[in-house]
C-alpha cells in the first residue's frame, strides 16, 4: 500500500494550532510530534508516507486493522440512507447490533444500553448498579483506569488521572499484581482485602465491584489467578453486583478468549465495553440481564448518540470482520510467538523487568534495577524514540510510565512481530 501523497499543512502548523487551540493537557510521546496522515490495517504513515507499524492500535481500540474495507463500505452505505434518528424511533442497525453482541455474552446478558465512550458505559454500569442495590460504595481497585467523568473518576485509581472534584464513594483495593504485590500471585489472599474493605469501610451492603480483567492504563497487569472468582463470591454475598470493563481487553484482544473477564471463569453481573467494538468508530456498551436492566425502566433513559445508526452498522461490520479473518486465533497465535520472543529479549536485556499480558495486550516493564524493581522513567521515552525511528509505534503506561503497553490491530502477523522486537532490541 502505497499512500497517496500529503497536500495538508506541514506539520510545525499543525503544532502550533494545537498548543493555541487544543487542551493543554495533552502531551507528546516522541521528541519530535508525529504527524499521522493516513492508516492502513496494521500500518500508520507520516505525512512523509513513511510507514509504522501501529503497535498502540489508537489506545487498544483499532481491532481489524485501519480503514478495513469492509468497515468502511458498512459505514458509507448507512450514511447515505440514515445518518442519524433516534432511539425513539425503530432502526435495525441499532437491533441487530445489540442482538450479535448478546450473542458473544454468556447467560442471561443479553440487554444493551449504547452510549459513545467508554467512560459513560462506566458511568452508566456504575448508576445502575447503584439504583439496583439502593448503596453507594464501589469497590475497584488500585492501578486501575475506568474513565474520567465523576463516578468513573472516582472508580479510577492513581492520582496522575485524578482531579480534585468530588469522587464519592469508591473504595480502592490492593491489586493483584504478580510482579509487585505482596502476595506474589496468590490471587485469594489479595481478595481477602475486599471482603475487609465491604467488613470494615462499608455498612456491609455494597453496590458494586469494577475490574478489567487485564489492566490497560495501568501497564498491562493481569490479575493474579484465583482473584476474581474470590472476590465475586464476597460481593455477591454482600448484595453487590460484579462489573466487567472490558473496554481495553475484551473483543477478540487477549486472544484464548473473547472477554478477559472469561479467562477467570466468572460471569460478571454487568458487562461493558467500548474501544475495539467500533475500531475507532465511537460506540459504547453496557450489557445486563434483563432482571437488573428493569430499573432503567422506570425513567426515561437514552442519550442522543447513543446507538448511532453509523456506529452500531460500523460496529456489526466489525463483528463480522473478526469471525471472517479469525482475528481471536490470530491475536493468539501472533499474541503466544511475540510474548515468547519477548521473552527472549528479557534474557538479553537487564532493564526489561517483566514482560506480561494476554493475546495481544502485552505488557514490557523497564526497570534500572531488576531486583528493587525501580521503574526506569526516562528510558522508556528513549527506547520509544528510538523504536519511532525504526517505524514501530508502541503506548506506555503504568504508574511511572515505564511499560510498554502493546496492542495493534489483531491482524498483525509474525513479520510484523519480529519488526517490533528487533526495535526493541537495543
Ligand atoms: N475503561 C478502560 C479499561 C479503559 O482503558 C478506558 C480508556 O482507556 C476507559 C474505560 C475509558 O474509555 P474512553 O476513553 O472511551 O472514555
Amino acid at each position: 500500500y502505497v499512500p497517496p501523497a500529503y497536500d495538508g499543512p506541514p506539520a510545525e502548523e499543525i503544532l502550533r494550532k494545537r498548543s493555541e487551540f487544543l487542551s493543554p493537557s495533552l502531551f507528546h510521546f516522541y521528541k519530535k510530534p508525529l504527524n499521522i496522515v493516513d492508516g492502513k490495517m496494521q500500518y500508520l504513515f507520516d505525512e512523509s508516507g513513511r510507514r509504522y507499524l501501529d503497535a498502540f492500535g489508537g489506545i487498544a481500540t483499532v481491532c481489524c486493522g485501519h480503514c478495513h474495507p469492509d468497515v468502511i463500505e458498512a459505514i458509507i452505505n448507512q450514511t447515505k440512507r440514515l445518518q442519524h434518528s433516534t432511539v425513539v424511533y425503530l432502526n435495525h442497525a441499532i437491533s441487530d447490533f445489540a442482538e450479535a453482541l448478546a450473542s458473544k455474552l454468556p447467560g442471561d446478558l443479553k440487554v444493551v444500553f449504547f452510549t459513545n465512550s467508554g467512560t459513560e458505559a462506566n458511568e452508566l454500569a456504575l448508576m445502575i448498579a447503584r439504583i439496583y442495590t439502593g448503596c453507594h460504595d464501589v469497590i475497584s481497585l488500585r492501578n486501575s483506569y475506568h474513565g474520567n467523568a465523576a463516578g468513573t473518576m472516582g472508580a479510577t485509581a492513581q492520582s496522575n488521572w485524578k482531579f480534585n472534584i468530588v469522587q464519592s464513594g469508591v473504595h480502592h483495593a490492593l491489586n493483584p499484581d504478580q510482579y509487585r504485590g505482596v502476595f506474589g500471585a496468590d490471587g485469594e489472599k489479595y481478595a481477602n482485602d475486599v471482603q475487609e474493605i465491604i467488613e470494615y469501610g462499608t455498612s456491609g451492603h455494597v453496590a458494586a465491584f469494577i475490574s478489567e480483567a487485564i489492566q490497560g492504563v495501568g501497564g498491562i497487569q493481569e490479575l493474579a489467578p484465583g482473584y476474581l472468582p474470590a472476590v465475586y463470591k464476597s460481593v455477591k454475598q454482600a448484595g453487590g453486583l460484579c462489573i466487567a470493563d472490558e473496554v481495553q481487553c475484551g473483543f477478540a484482544r487477549i486472544g484464548n478468549h473473547f472477554w478477559g473477564f472469561e479467562a477467570h471463569g466468572v460471569v460478571p453481573d454487568i458487562v461493558t465495553m467500548a474501544k475495539g467494538i467500533g475500531n475507532g468508530i465511537p460506540v459504547g456498551a453496557v450489557v445486563t440481564t434483563p432482571e437488573i436492566a428493569q430499573v432503567l425502566a422506570r425513567r426515561s433513559y437514552f442519550n442522543t448518540f447513543g446507538g448511532n445508526p453509523v456506529c452500531t452498522a460500523g460496529g456489526l461490520a466489525v463483528l463480522r470482520v473478526l469471525e471472517k479473518e479469525k482475528l481471536q486465533e490470530n491475536a493468539f497465535l501472533v499474541g503466544s510467538f511475540l510474548k515468547d520472543r519477548l521473552r527472549h529479549l528479557q534474557e538479553k536485556h537487564d532493564i526489561i523487568g517483566d514482560v506480561r499480558g494476554m493475546g495481544l495486550m502485552l505488557g514490557v516493564e523497564l526497570v534500572t534495577d531488576r531486583e528493587a524493581k525501580t521503574p526506569a522513567k526516562a528510558e522508556t521515552l528513549q527506547v520509544m524514540d528510538q523504536m519511532k525511528e525504526m517505524g514501530v509505534l508502541v503506548g506506555k503506561g503504568g504508574f511511572h510510565g515505564n511499560v510498554f503497553r502493546i496492542t495493534p490491530p489483531l491482524c498483525i502477523t509474525k513479520e510484523d512481530a519480529e519488526l517490533l522486537v528487533h526495535a526493541m532490541d537495543l
